[in-house]
């Protein structure tokens, strides 16, 4: 059930629905809106009746929302949501026009080599740098991370370099860690139905970059989102990876076409990770350029120093220069689109105090 306020209901209006919702034993989801606060109503097992709430003073009306996910619906918030990561000048919006982009190698894996990708990365634009510390791997002899070492490596590249941390938490014990670190908590494609880890991140004060599981519909891929906003986090950035199929030109199919399906169902910004959405180098630019066209509102790319050295996903990182051209190309197709690449200010810019000097 949503109830939907009159524009000018109060906030005393809000605040009473709200309680009366409480009171039933429910939770309340306020999300207030351009034109007018809607209010979303979780954790009731059967139907609710609208004339409960339609008498309320400030209440436009009380509908059913006829979608199995709720707060993640358009029916819910009609407006695109936009998630804000870190503060200041360093802030970056996804969702808005500006296009955000993550880089940075697949796991960390020591200090030099997350440095090196770093300052790279930055220099051809990218305000938030991506590298896992714990690797959800396939098999459990491949390098797992370097644990909270890798953690420390990514809170001196925040402060080095002046880029916001994404990096990925794979349990809810773990997330007790990460997220003392990260600005972003990844959820990977692996535990996109880790129920309770989703629920973890739902009660973190964290944005999450939730990635598609790699068999997941559209519609599981929005209730898992659902799991984090239920519990009250509604700071959730979408992420297409690829998914299984038969074809074998590529590591798995980069399904663009969730792009649209996603803006069409949801409020929720939706980045492209084309690095595991292809496993192939070669394809990663021309498959970024196709997300950014497609109207994806970032991309995720791994950039390792020297990828043929990489203990994880060499042979799908780009090398520094090849991101550089990336991030040339798909400036030129955002600006067909009217949205831009929003490039950060130079390392030691006086001006901008949140940006220390590269020597410091
Ligand atoms: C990753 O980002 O390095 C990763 C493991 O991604 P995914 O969960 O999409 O496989
Ligand atoms: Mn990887």
């Amino acid at each position: 059930m949503l109830i939907v306020m009159k524009p000018q209901a109060s906030e005393e209006d809000v605040r009473r629905v709200c309680q009366k919702i409480e009171a039933m034993g429910y939770r309340a989801h306020s999300m207030p809106g351009a034109q007018r606060t809607a209010i979303g109503i979780t954790g009731n097992k059967g139907a609710l009746e609208p004339a409960e709430f339609e008498t309320l003073p400030g209440v436009a009306e009380a509908i059913r929302v006829s979608k199995p996910y709720k707060l993640v619906s358009r029916e819910v918030k009609a407006e695109d949501s936009l998630v804000r990561v870190g503060t200041g000048e360093n802030q970056v919006t996804f969702g808005g026009e500006e296009l955000a982009i993550i880089a940075g190698p697949c796991a960390v894996e020591s200090r030099e080599q997350a440095f090196a990708a770093a300052e790279r990365v930055r220099k051809a634009g990218a305000r938030l740098f991506r590298g896992g510390a714990f690797k959800p791997r396939t098999s459990p002899y491949s390098f797992q991370g370097l644990g909270e070492e890798g953690l420390e490596i990514l809170a001196e590249v925040r402060r080095k370099f002046g880029l916001l941390i994404v990096t990925e938490t794979i349990d809810p014990e773990n997330c007790d860690l990460v997220e003392q670190y990260a600005d972003v908590l990844q959820v990977g494609a692996r535990n996109m139905q880790n129920f309770s880890l989703l629920k973890r991140v739902g009660r973190s004060a964290k944005p999450v970059l939730l990635k598609r599981g790699m068999s997941a519909t559209l519609e599981e891929f929005l209730m898992a989102a659902e799991y984090i906003l239920s519990e009250g986090n509604y700071n959730v950035i979408l992420c297409e990876r690829g998914v299984r199929t038969f074809a074998d030109h590529t590591r798995n199919t980069l399904d663009l076409s969730v792009i649209p399906a996603v803006k069409r169902l949801s409020h929720l910004p939706i980045i492209v990770d084309p690095s595991h959405g292809t496993g192939r180098r070669d394809k990663v630019i021309p498959l970024s350029r196709a997300a950014v066209a497609v109207g994806a509102d970032g991309l995720i790319v791994e950039v390792h120093p020297q990828p043929d050295q990489a203990l994880s996903d060499g042979h799908q990182s780009l090398h520094p220069e090849e991101f550089e051209s990336l991030m040339e190309q798909i400036s030129a197709i955002a600006g067909v689109l009217g949205r831009t690449l929003g490039r950060p200010a130079t390392p030691g810019d006086r001006s901008n105090p949140v940006v220390p000097a590269a020597s410091e």
